[in-house]
C-alpha cells in the first residue's frame, strides 16, 4: 500500500460495545498502520452507536473506552485525529443533505441492514439511514481511503455514489467531494466469532481485545467446533478456531498446527488451548498499557478534545462549502 501526499484516512468505530478481534484484525491494525498518512482522521461513532444502544451511562463509557483502546494498541495523537462523532455535528447536516440523494431503494438493499433485521433487531430509522450517516463522516473530511472490514464494502459504494452525485448535481466544476476507496485486508476480510458467524458487538458472539483470564478463557473454550472425535484427521480450514489461529500465529506455527490437525490425534481442545497462549503473547503488553492509561483518564479527554477540534475545523470547512453548493443561505455564522 503505497500513500500519495494527498491521502486522507478516515474510518469509524462504534461505541457500541468493548472492541473485539474482529475489529482489531479487520480495522484496528490497519488504522494504526496508516495513522502516520498525509492526515488522518479516526472517529468515534457514538450518533451511529445510538441506533442500537439506549443506555447512556454505557454509551458514554464505551466511548472513552475505544478511545483508551486505542491509545493502548499504540494510537499517536501527534500523528493524527482520535475524536468522538458528536463533537462534529455538522456531520449530521452533510447526512441530511446525502439523504435528499439517496434512493430508499439503494438502503434497502443494504446488506449489513438486512443482515441485521434477519437477525431479529428491529429495524428503527436511525439503522436504516446508518450508511447515509456514515458517508457523511467520510465526505465530510474529503477521505480518499477507508481501511474497512469486508462488511463495509457496500457502505463505502453507497459512499461513492453519493459523492458522485453530490459533484454531479451541485458542485460540477470543482468535485467537491473527493470519491474514497475502501482498504480491505481480504486475508482478514470477515473474522469469525465464538459461534461462527461474524464476529460482532451485535451478535454476544464476540472475544474482547483487552479480555483476559478467566473471562477470556470461557469465551475461547466455548468456541463452536463440529463434533469429530479427537483422534481423527481434521480439516482446519474448515474449522472457527483455526481461523482466529491464523490471525495470531507465525507462519512456522500455524503450518505446525495446521499439520497437526490433518494428522489426527489433536483435539479442538488442544487448539483452543494453543489458540489462548497466542492470544495472550500477542495481547498482554496493550493490556498493560491500557491499566497504566485508564490511571490518566483526563489525559484521555484531552486527546479526543483536540483531535474533535481538528476535525471540526476540517468539517466547518467543507461544509460552508457545500451549504453554498446546494444554496443553504447563511444568515449568521456557527
Ligand atoms: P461491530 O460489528 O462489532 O459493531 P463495527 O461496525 O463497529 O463492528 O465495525 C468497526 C470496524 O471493524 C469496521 O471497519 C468493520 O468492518 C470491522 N469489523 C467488525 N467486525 C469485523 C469482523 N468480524 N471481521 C473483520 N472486520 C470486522
Amino acid at each position: 500500500m503505497t500513500l500519495s501526499a494527498q491521502t486522507t484516512i478516515v474510518s469509524g468505530i462504534q461505541p457500541s460495545g468493548t472492541l473485539h478481534i474482529g475489529n482489531y484484525f479487520g480495522a484496528i491494525r490497519q488504522h494504526l498502520a496508516l495513522q502516520r498518512a498525509h492526515e488522518a482522521y479516526f472517529f468515534i461513532v457514538n450518533y451511529h452507536a445510538l441506533t442500537s444502544l439506549r443506555d447512556s451511562e454505557a454509551l458514554r463509557r464505551y466511548t472513552l473506552d475505544v478511545a483508551l483502546d486505542y491509545l493502548a494498541l499504540g494510537f499517536d495523537p501527534a500523528a493524527a485525529a482520535l475524536f468522538v462523532q458528536s463533537d462534529v455535528p455538522q456531520v449530521t447536516e452533510l447526512a441530511w443533505i446525502l439523504y435528499t440523494l439517496t434512493p430508499v431503494s439503494q438502503l434497502e438493499k443494504g446488506v449489513s441492514y438486512k443482515d441485521k433485521v434477519a437477525q431479529g433487531l428491529s429495524p428503527n430509522a436511525g439503522l436504516f439511514n446508518y450508511p447515509v450517516l456514515q458517508a457523511a463522516d467520510i465526505l465530510i473530511y474529503g477521505g480518499t481511503l477507508v481501511p474497512v472490514g469486508a462488511d463495509q464494502k457496500q457502505h463505502i459504494e453507497l459512499t461513492r455514489d453519493l459523492a458522485v452525485r453530490f459533484n454531479a448535481t451541485f458542485a460540477a466544476e470543482n468535485d467537491l467531494l473527493p470519491v474514497p476507496e475502501p482498504y480491505i485486508l481480504e486475508e482478514v476480510a470477515v473474522v469469525p466469532g465464538v459461534d461462527g458467524r461474524k464476529m460482532s458487538k451485535s451478535y454476544g458472539n464476540t472475544i474482547g481485545i483487552f479480555d483476559e483470564g478467566k473471562s477470556l478463557k470461557q469465551k475461547v473454550m466455548g468456541i463452536v467446533t463440529d463434533s469429530t472425535p479427537l483422534e481423527a484427521p481434521k480439516n482446519p480450514d474448515a474449522d472457527n478456531v483455526f481461523a482466529l489461529i491464523k490471525l495470531f500465529a507465525t507462519p512456522d506455527e500455524r503450518a505446525e498446527i495446521a499439520e497437526a490437525y490433518r494428522a489426527g490425534g489433536y483435539g479442538y481442545g488442544h487448539a483452543k488451548k494453543a489458540l489462548l497462549r497466542l492470544i495472550d503473547t500477542a495481547f498482554a503488553p496493550f493490556r498493560e498499557k491500557r491499566r497504566e492509561l485508564a490511571q490518566r483518564p483526563d489525559d484521555v479527554r484531552d486527546v479526543l478534545k483536540e483531535g474533535g477540534e481538528r476535525a471540526r475545523l476540517k468539517a466547518e470547512h467543507t461544509m460552508a462549502q457545500v451549504r453554498d453548493a446546494v444554496g443553504l443561505i447563511q444568515t449568521t455564522r456557527p
